[in-house]
C-alpha cells in the first residue's frame, strides 16, 4: 500500500561564537565595548554577520580607525545596512543545515541546480534499498478519486515490483555480497518514480539562502520545492530576524527588500 508522506524540514544546524576567542581577538586590535553588548550566553548567528562586518573595516567602536568617527549601535540597523549596500560577502560565514526529510528526487534534481554556497550529502538509493515507494500527494490530488485510484495502483505495482526484484535477485540471502546488493539495488532504483520521498542534508549560507529562498518560492516554480522552500524562509526568518525581515510574502511567494545581496 503507497505510502503518504509530507515533506519536512529540519533544522538541525547553526553558527555558534566563541564569546572568549572574540574577546582575546579584540583585546588585540580594540573594540571590545562592542562585545560587552552582546550577551554571552545569548549569542546569535546575526552576532557573527555584524562582527565580520565591523571587522572589514575595524567599526568595533569610533576611533579605531581614524576614518570612522560614527558608527551605528544597533544591530538591525547596522545588518538593514549589510543588506542594503549588498556586503553580501559577510552573509557567507553564517551556514545553517537543514534535513529535507521525505522530498521527491523532483525536488532534489531542482535543488543541486544552486551551486555557490551550499553543501549536500544526499541518501544513496544504490545502498538503500526501496522496500517501499513513500509519496507526497498535494492536497488538490488527494481530493480526485479517480486520480488517486490510478495514481495509487501504479505505485502500488512499483513496490511489488522492488520486493519481488529482491526476491528475484536473492538479495537477502546469506552471504550476498555488498558489491552484488549495491549493483541489483541500482538497477532496482530505475523502477522508482521521479516522486519517491528521499532525503538530505543541505547546508548553505545566509547568501545563497536568500536567493534560493526567493527563486524557489516565486509563483512560476514547482509546487514541492515551494513549500518547501516557504518552510524554510519561516525557519530563516525566526534565526535571524534582521537578515530576513526585509521579506514581502504574497502567496507563498517570497520577495526580498534587497535582491542578490
Ligand atoms: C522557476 C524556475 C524554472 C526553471 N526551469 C529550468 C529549466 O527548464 N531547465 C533548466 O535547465 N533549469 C531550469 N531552472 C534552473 C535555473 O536555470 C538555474 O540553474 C537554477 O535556478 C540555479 O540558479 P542560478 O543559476 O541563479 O545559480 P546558483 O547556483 O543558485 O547561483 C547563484 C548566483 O550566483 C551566480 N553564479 C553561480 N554560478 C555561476 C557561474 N558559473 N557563472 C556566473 N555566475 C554564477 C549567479 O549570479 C547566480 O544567480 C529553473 C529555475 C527556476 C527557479
Amino acid at each position: 500500500m503507497t505510502r503518504h508522506v509530507e515533506p519536512e524540514v529540519f533544522l538541525v544546524a547553526r553558527p555558534e561564537l566563541d564569546f572568549d576567542e572574540l574577546g582575546r581577538y579584540l583585546e588585540d586590535v580594540g573594540g571590545l565595548s562592542w562585545l560587552e553588548r552582546l550577551d554571552r550566553d545569548q549569542l546569535t548567528p546575526q552576532d557573527l554577520a555584524e562582527f565580520a562586518g565591523r571587522l572589514c573595516y575595524r567599526s568595533f567602536e569610533p576611533g579605531l580607525n581614524p576614518n570612522v568617527t560614527r558608527i551605528r549601535q544597533d544591530q538591525d540597523a547596522y545588518l538593514r545596512n549589510i543588506l542594503a549596500s549588498a556586503h553580501g560577502s559577510v552573509l557567507e560565514h553564517l551556514s545553517f543545515s537543514f534535513v529535507l526529510h521525505n522530498v521527491s528526487r523532483v525536488l532534489t534534481h531542482e535543488l543541486v541546480r544552486h551551486r555557490p554556497g551550499v553543501a549536500i550529502s544526499q541518501e544513496s538509493l544504490r545502498y538503500v534499498r526501496l522496500s517501499d515507494i513513500p509519496f507526497w500527494f498535494p492536497e488538490w490530488a488527494r481530493e480526485d478519486a479517480e486520480l488517486m485510484k490510478r495514481a495509487t495502483e501504479m505505485l502500488d505495482r512499483m513496490e511489488e515490483f522492488q520486493i519481488w526484484a529482491a526476491d528475484h535477485f536473492g538479495l537477502d540471502e546469506p552471504g550476498v555480497e555488498f558489491a552484488v546488493k549495491k549493483h541489483r539495488t541500482s538497477f532496482m532504483r530505475r523502477f522508482a518514480p521521479e516522486g519517491v520521498a528521499t532525503g538530505l542534508v543541505w547546508t548553505a549560507n545566509v547568501r545563497t539562502l536568500r536567493n534560493v529562498i526567493e527563486a524557489r518560492t516565486a509563483p512560476g516554480a514547482e509546487e514541492e520545492i515551494r513549500l518547501v522552500f516557504g518552510r524554510v524562509g519561516e525557519l530563516m526568518r525566526e534565526e535571524c530576524p534582521a537578515l530576513f525581515g526585509d521579506y514581502t510574502v504574497t502567496d507563498g511567494a517570497w520577495a526580498p527588500g534587497w535582491r542578490k545581496v
